[in-house]
């Protein structure tokens, strides 16, 4: 009985709602076509025609369910070759899961009945692959039911009986029930659980009966009388069966038949009734090759091999000997057939899960190592925008610091009251000069003043007026000076001058005019008219060669001469060749 229900699936296809879509008219005609296609083939093959005749006012998806349905026409039909064409294509070409999934589904059965059960598991392990993506339980019960059928065909029969309860629990139509019912029977006989549960059988003929599936109903009679017979209660089996022989006939399914008379044979040949028993075995020979490789069928050859046997008809014995181990090597043959296949295609998907893990940690290795390199091209642009900080921050620390020392340096060089250069600077910039004057060849002169009468000035008018005359006699004496030359104030109200490239007249020359412009400084200003006048020592470098302390020495000494001599005039060195051409003018 290995295998049957998925055969009676045939007759008795599941029914599942379809759900809604655009045109309302073609989809109340799919509805009831696929509510029908198995209670009532001549009503469905009427629908499928009309639906043909209007598939203008379908919707791709609507089109689809009617190829998939028409697949369904082709297969239970017997024209497994069209409709497993069709149905394939969907399979493979449809992007709606559902329509996929009901294909799939599809095509478990028709290749199960080829005998083909490596490429029937295949189909059923893609479409469970599905199975996420399928909410409509009435959709899901085709594959529930189709793999449920396979998986006892290929002696899985702990598995199918996982689906058969899947059927029976869940579904909301009395069919898918009595058909899980039926697959859960197949299961438990071949699992050997059928032990106390009459009253499930019971309740599963009931439900069959009750859905209008007599066929099923046959199917769990015959159960219910092998489980009697073997339990002891012969008799009572044979009556039981008996009873409903004439039913199990009508239905007309070869296998159903075979089962119900193989029970009565085994039932007979115990009871020693061999006679009864031959008929018995004879009626399920006669059935012909839907019975191939099944256990009646086994059970008939070994039948009629004991009754010869018991006859003493040892010719007829050997003859049925003969085909009950051939039909016995069949089912075998068949059994471990089924049983590699599973073998096979459990491996098969078990490397192809395998391939999939590795090719999902291999991508899970290519993120990860996107997610490294996106963070780390981050941290470089950090890192560039840290350093661009931190050379900023040193470019303007630096800049600070530059501007800073430069004001450091023009404080230190600076004489803070008149803006000139103080002494030391003056100093530095002398000596420079006088160097380059000496590499050059050129002359140089060296001119030094201090105001007359200073003291006096303070002393009248204030310190602050002392001030604004130190200023003002600064301002006019850088006026005085050209490019090149050298102007300081050394200390006090004492000032000089490095002429560069002039000899000692034009030194003179150049301190006359400087003398002239103070002694013409306005100090109405300051609120006082006074006079401010200086005297002024000249020294050159013909006479007093480069030296800047010499010269410096030798211009206080021309200048002590013209204080002496009366103030507010220029003296050169006494040293100096033309020191009469310079007197005070
Ligand atoms: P002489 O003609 O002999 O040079 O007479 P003098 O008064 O100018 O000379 P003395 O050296 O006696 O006086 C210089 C004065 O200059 C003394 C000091 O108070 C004044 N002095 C020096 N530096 C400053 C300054 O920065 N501001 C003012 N207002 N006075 C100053
Ligand atoms: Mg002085
Ligand atoms: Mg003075």
């Amino acid at each position: 009985m290995r295998g049957l229900i998925a055969r009676l699936v045939m007759a008795a296809a599941l029914v599942a709602p379809l759900p809604s879509f655009a045109s309302p008219a073609f989809e109340a005609m799919l509805s009831q076509a696929e509510a029908v296609r198995s209670s009532d083939p001549a009503r469905f093959d009427q629908l499928i025609g009309q639906l043909n005749a209007s598939l203008g006012a379908a919707s791709p998806r609507q089109r689809e369910l009617l190829e998939y349905l028409k697949a369904y026409q082709l297969i239970y039909t017997g024209r497994h070759d069209l409709g497993i064409a069709a149905a394939e294509r969907l399979f493979q070409e449809s992007a709606d899961a559902g329509i996929r999934f009901r294909a799939g589904a599809l095509l478990i059965h028709p290749y199960g009945s080829r005998r083909d059960f490596a490429e029937a598991l295949r189909y059923m392990n893609e479409t469970k692959e599905l199975e996420g993506e399928i909410q409509d339980p009435a959709v899901l019960e085709h594959l529930w039911a189709a793999a449920g059928g396979l998986l006892n065909q290929v002696g899985r029969f702990e598995d199918g009986l996982r689906y058969a309860e899947l059927l029976r629990t869940s579904s909301s139509s009395p069919r898918t029930r009595c058909f899980g019912g039926a697959l859960a029977l197949e299961s438990w006989f071949n699992l050997e659980q059928l032990e106390s549960r009459d009253e499930e059988i019971e309740a599963v003929t009931r439900e069959c009966l009750d859905a209008g599936e007599p066929l099923f109903a046959s199917f769990a009679r015959t159960y219910r009388a092998r489980h009697m017979a073997t339990a002891g209660d012969r008799n009572e089996a044979a009556v039981y069966l008996n009873r409903y022989l004439a039913d199990i006939e009508s239905t007309r399914f070869p296998r159903v038949i075979a089962d119900a008379h193989s029970v009565l044979a085994e039932i007979n040949i115990a009871a020693g009734d061999y006679a009864a028993a031959e008929r018995h075995a004879r009626r399920i020979i006669a059935l012909g090759a839907p019975v191939a490789n099944s256990p009646p069928l086994v059970a008939a050859h070994r039948i009629l091999y004991e009754s010869a046997l018991q006859r003493g008809d040892n010719a007829a014995a050997l003859a049925h000997h003969i085909n009950y181990a051939d039909a016995d090597k069949a089912y075998l043959n068949e059994v471990k057939a089924r049983a590699m296949a599973y073998q096979e295609i459990t491996s098969e998907s078990r490397q192809k899960n395998q391939t999939i893990e590795l090719l999902n940690r291999q991508n899970e290795v290519l993120a990860l190592e996107q997610k490294v390199a996106t963070q780390e091209a981050r941290n470089t642009q950090l890192l560039v925008v840290l350093l661009a900080l931190l050379l900023g921050t040193i470019a303007l620390w630096a800049w600070r610091t530059k501007k800073a020392q430069i004001v450091f340096r023009r404080l230190a060089e600076t004489d803070a009251l008149t803006g000139v250069s103080n002494r030391m600077h003056f100093s530095h910039r002398a000596e420079e000069a006088l160097a380059y004057c000496r590499k050059d060849g050129e002359e140089a002169g060296l001119v030094m003043f201090d105001l007359d009468e200073f003291k006096s000035i303070n002393d009248r008018f204030g310190h602050a007026t002392g001030d604004w005359v130190l200023v003002e006699v600064a301002k006019v004496c850088a006026d005085v000076c050209r490019k090149n030359d050298r102007f300081g104030r050394l200390g006090g109200e004492e000032f000089a001058f490095l002429l560069v490239g002039c000899d000692l007249p034009s030194s003179v020359a150049l301190a006359q005019s400087c003398r002239k412009r103070i002694a013409a400084i306005d100090t109405s200003p300051t609120g006082h008219v006074f006079n401010v006048t200086a005297s002024f020592g000249v020294a050159g470098t013909r006479a007093s060669g480069y030296d800047f302390l010499m010269l410096l020495s030798r211009a206080d000494d021309a200048l002590y001469q013209a204080k002496n001599a009366g103030r507010d005039r220029v003296r050169t060195h006494g040293l100096e060749a033309d020191t009469t051409t310079v007197a005070a003018t």
